[in-house]
């Protein structure tokens, strides 16, 4: 890390027709936009985007968050500032369709509204990126003012769906099932990220509960041939993240030639790539198909179907579905593939 590539693959990675399906946007701020509301402070490259830099552990992790990021989402302009640039930087990079989320609990520390601030985000879409909204929360922010806001945010038409983040090793508390349940049969999509740092025991409970079928993440299901049949049956699609998975530590990921994904594609899973937190990884999407194709033995087949995936599980129409993946069918063909 970070990943290069020869100019010949990065030609083929940039004209692949791409998706990101699971991008924080407060783990995407844009370092110039901190730099600018605090010179001094920010004067020097973060430690974490040295070369070979992992995380020691995930409170390491969010401690590193609050230090740089936290301050920086007050309000509804700041989301719209930093969007607009992390959404550039996906078009740039031949990316169509974004699901992103913000952490739902930072409303009550700001006088914008929840609609206000996903307004202010989609207004920062550029023309040709579908765009989709996600409401993040953690296990334990169902109480107090917590409460109101995740019982609102399910009302907003603003909002596409909602996501479960933070510590997954806090209990599941029962007020989950209930709320995934209502935001479903209000049509807002539903996520859950699961299988990061707990184990596969984690991604059955979490499907038996909260009936999701894209998991965050989800990459230590492969701990258990069960639970990737599962996955299989269901057809639950994994959010994954290889370049964060690595420098997070996850447990059985010491280094990206061991990375699951490849087992897990290799078994059929539907799985997609994503970069998760760009600012805490110094990573971008298109280094994770370097990193498939590099440390992973992804041919270039194989990194097609895996961009096709994004578009497989993507909240779009059919015929815009169909559209990228006749794109992509159309690049592998030329590039003699058999896509
Ligand atoms: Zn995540």
């Amino acid at each position: 890390m970070p990943y290069r590539a020869d100019p010949d693959l990065a030609d083929f990675v940039q004209r692949l027709p791409k998706t990101e399906t699971h991008l924080h946007l407060e783990g995407a701020c844009p370092f110039e936009l901190l730099q600018q509301l605090d010179p001094v402070k920010y004067a020097a490259p973060p430690p974490f985007w040295e070369d070979g830099y992992r995380y020691r552990s995930f409170n390491q992790f969010m401690d590193l968050y609050v230090e740089y990021c936290a301050a920086f989402f007050t309000s509804a302009d700041r989301y719209h500032e930093a969007a607009k640039i992390i959404f550039a930087r996906c078009v740039e990079q031949g990316c169509r369709y974004v699901e992103t989320s913000f952490h739902l609990p930072t409303l009550l520390f700001m006088k914008d509204t929840g609609p206000e601030v996903i307004r202010a985000v989609r207004a920062a879409a550029p023309r040709g990126l579908e765009l989709r909204i996600f409401a993040g929360m953690c296990h334990n922010d169902y109480r107090d003012a917590g409460r109101d806001l995740i019982e609102e945010c399910l009302r907003w038409p603003e909002l596409d769906g909602i996501d479960l983040h933070g510590w997954e090793d806090l209990p599941l508390e029962s007020w989950t099932d209930d709320v995934w349940a209502r935001a479903r049969a209000l049509g807002k999509f539903t996520k859950v990220h699961a299988g990061e740092f707990m184990g596969a025991d984690f991604v059955d409970l979490v499907l038996d509960r909260l009936k999701v079928t894209r998991i965050e993440h989800g990459v230590r299901s492969a701990e258990s041939p069960a639970t990737v049949a599962r996955l299989l049956r269901q057809n639950v699609a994994l959010d994954i993240c290889p370049i964060s998975n690595v420098k997070l530590a996850v447990r059985g990921i010491p280094s990206m030639k061991t990375h699951p994904i490849r087992r897990l594609f290799d078994a059929g899973v539907t799985v997609t790539i994503n970069s998760d937190d760009p600012f805490f990884f110094g990573n971008s999407l298109s280094e994770e198909y370097y990193a498939l194709h590099q440390e992973l033995g992804f041919s270039r087949t194989e990194l097609v179907r895996v961009a096709a995936n994004g578009f497989r599980v993507a909240l779009l129409p059919e015929h815009v579905r169909r559209a990228h993946l006749d794109e992509l069918a159309g690049i592998a063909a030329s590039e003699a593939l058999s896509f």
